[in-house]
């Protein structure tokens, strides 16, 4: 050990002998929260970002801070977590706010739009852009304090009972799309259908619907969408990079002591890489296990992308003129794609495609 390091570590020494009461101790009063996700346990990938953010908040408060994560319908309907955390019905809440672009279009700024930001440019633009910053003003509005909790990456197509050829085989599809992708599949005359998740299989099933889409490989195999729909599309254009929101109680997070809050960061944050490395390290086996059982995997035709690129657009267009909050925030969203759009190309693009390509 030489000289510096003695004087460093006989420094740090000399600090937690004279700080080991009151920093350590320095984490306030126990207490107990409740967090309700707007997910069934049954998707262990999204729900359990829950679980993963609750446990985390336990170990790194010594026990003294626990929240118990309650699943969608147990303390209140799923879709009534933006109105239980806003109102302080419950402390917390877990969700995919696209679900609320009913109440505000923007609410799906924080979570996916049609051709957006990927995985990891909206966590770019969370952390690092003005994500964060704009979305805190926004909700802020609504009694909440948000911090990003997981993402799914890309997502897929769905499930299609007939080849999808051409952009006219959209027309008067009943499809069962999540979120803010409807309202551009609607202007390609597609028949946008709000079903749960349980009913899903059921409705393919008896051709009430055509076609549906959930997730990816890891979740939809569970669902067995593939004994009722033979083709399997990608990509999952309406939702390139699905971010999951913690939605916290204003005021109950202002009376929170400063070691709590950066508590609830730090888990939070934990949680957001978790989801995402579960989910890349579980659907590429389970999308092997679909195509071993016969599954048609097949790209949506760049004609169909285009006409649905145009849509969105269009939809967002009538935006910027009718709602002067989307217009914000889709000002600094859409000017950090196109950079970060600009700089993908020339790395992660190119490596990509090339390792694909390869047989290891
Ligand atoms: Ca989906």
């Amino acid at each position: 050990m030489d000289r510096r390091s003695v004087i460093k570590n006989a420094g740090i020494a000399g600090v937690l002998a004279a700080g080991v009461a009151p920093v350590v101790h320095a984490q306030g009063a126990a207490i107990r929260w409740r967090l309700a996700s707007s997910f069934p346990k049954a998707l262990d990938t999204i729900y359990g970002a829950a679980e993963v953010f609750a446990k985390k908040v336990g170990e790194m408060s010594g026990g003294k801070f626990t929240i118990t994560v309650h699943a969608g319908g147990e303390l209140m309907p799923a879709m009534g977590v933006l109105d239980g955390s806003s109102n302080g019905t419950v402390e917390m809440a877990h969700t995919a706010p696209y679900y609320f672009f009913g109440k505000d279009p923007t609410f799906a700024m924080d979570c996916a739009i049609p051709f957006g930001l990927n995985s990891r440019q909206m966590t770019a633009w969370m952390y690092e852009g003005n994500g964060m910053k704009l979305f805190r003003e926004f909700y802020a509005k609504v009694g909440v304090v948000n911090f990003p909790m997981g993402n799914t990456g890309a997502q897929m197509g769905g499930w299609y009972r007939k080849e999808i050829k051409s952009v006219a085989d959209l027309k008067g599809l009943k499809f069962r799309v999540g979120g803010f992708g409807g309202k551009v599949l609607t202007k390609l005359g597609t028949v946008p259908q709000n079903i749960p998740g349980g009913e899903i299989y059921t409705a393919l099933e008896k051709g009430t619907i055509d076609a549906a889409e959930w997730v990816g490989p890891y979740d939809d195999l569970k669902l067995g969408f593939n004994k009722v729909a033979p083709f399997y599309y990608y990509p999952g254009w309406w939702e390139g990079g699905p971010q999951l929101s913690l939605y916290v109680n204003k005021k109950a997070y202002d009376g929170l002591s400063a070691e709590y809050k950066a508590i609830i960061e730090s888990a939070a944050a934990f949680a957001h890489t978790t989801m995402q490395a579960t989910y890349d390290a579980k659907n590429p086996a389970a999308l092997k296990t679909l195509v071993g059982q016969g599954v048609k995997l097949k790209p949506f035709p760049n004609a169909v992308l285009s006409a649905a690129f145009k849509a969105a657009q269009e939809v967002y267009a009538e935006l910027n003129n009718t709602n002067p909050e989307w217009k914000k925030i889709y000002a600094d969203y859409s000017a950090f794609r196109r950079e970060s759009n600009l700089w993908f190309r020339f790395t992660e693009a190119k490596f990509d495609s090339f390792m694909q390509a390869q047989k290891l």
